[in-house]
């Protein structure tokens, strides 16, 4: 099990547990201030301020928090609020929704994951066949190199003796929603989009988990939303997508060593139409010349690999705990 699993579970049994029900977050809590010092006391964290940071810490964890700004760290992994951190009367605050989908889901995981043991994951290399996907300035193409990456997950929790399914198997093309309805029809208790990035920033780099954003807040892709802030299926599980996608996201940008650009919010079609918790990662940017190299590079496929099947599997170990 990965360190960041074990900090957390410790400081989870310390705590008194509060118990969660799953469900699509109410409107009021989009608004609702929850102060940061109230966060530290319910953790039983000490409170110091570095720069324009906010810094809550205890024996086990530490939570940071920029002000004014939507960036948040758990235990050094960055963690996109949907709303920036606030002055509310003389303290800083976060909003509720944040609190309920990102922060205390992370903290405590045990009290909002589903009460079924997870048994059957369901991978998904993105695009494939007449979608290419991302292609670099070496046309290294995005539909091969997830293939390989979602390839060597498989081996890696089939080795574990976990059951693994996949949304395609050779270079052929999907629609999203058919993407969707193959985790439907195989009642997925897991599922995980991979994928690599492009921008045309060719700079941008590093790697990035996205779950799906609550009911109506904003999103954190470089992509934009078009002011959409509508709710979907995948917001059935907001509180486990972030168990999820936090538990991939640590792990890996220990495994790959590139920068984390966090855990991140996104209406993707998958995201958003899967009905079991799901996660989209995106591996490096293949219009960085540097990370392009990387992503034919079967020993950072590998590292990638080990990264996501380690934080699939940290989630599984989370969910057969809180039972
Ligand atoms: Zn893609």
């Amino acid at each position: 099990m990965h360190l960041m699993t074990r900090k957390l579970f410790v400081s989870q049994i310390v705590l008194l547990a509060s118990c969660h029900t799953q469900s699509v977050i109410a409107k009021s809590t989009v608004a609702t201030p929850v102060s940061l010092a109230y966060i530290a006391r319910l953790y039983s964290m000490k409170t110091t301020t570095s720069g324009k940071k906010v810094i809550l810490k205890n024996k086990w964890n530490t939570i940071e928090v920029e002000t004014n700004s939507r960036r948040a760290w758990i235990n050094g992994v960055m963690v996109w609020l949907q709303h920036p951190c606030r002055k509310s009367g003389n303290n800083w605050a976060i909003r509720e929704v944040d609190f309920k989908t990102g922060i205390d889901p992370i903290m405590r995981s045990y009290a909002y994951v589903p009460s079924k043991s997870p048994s059957l994951v369901m991978l998904d290399p993105g695009h494939g066949g007449k979608d290419s996907g991302a292609v670099g300035a070496r046309k290294v193409y995005e539909k091969k190199a997830v293939l390989s990456i979602a390839n060597r997950v498989k081996s890696h929790l089939e080795a574990k003796k976990i059951k693994v399914k996949m949304t395609r198997t050779s270079d052929t093309y999907l629609s999203l929603q058919q993407r969707s309805d193959q985790a439907i029809k195989a009642g997925a208790d897991i599922f995980v989009s991979i994928h690599a990035d492009g921008a045309t920033d060719r700079s941008a780099h590093g790697v990035e988990t996205f779950i799906m954003t609550a009911a109506g807040c904003d999103s954190s892709n470089h992509y934009g939303q078009g002011g959409d802030k509508s709710a979907g299926k995948g917001n059935i599980h907001d509180a486990a997508n972030a168990v999820l996608g936090f538990s991939i996201q640590s792990n890996l940008i220990k495994t790959s060593k590139r920068s984390d650009r966090g855990l991140r919010r996104a209406r993707f079609s998958v995201l958003k139409k899967t009905p079991c918790p799901a996660a989209l990662v995106e591996c490096g940017f293949l219009t960085n010349p540097e990370e392009e190299a990387l992503m034919i590079d079967p020993s950072y496929r590998e590292a990638v690999a080990r990264g996501i099947s380690n934080g699939i599997l940290g989630y599984m170990t989370l969910v057969k705990r809180a039972h």
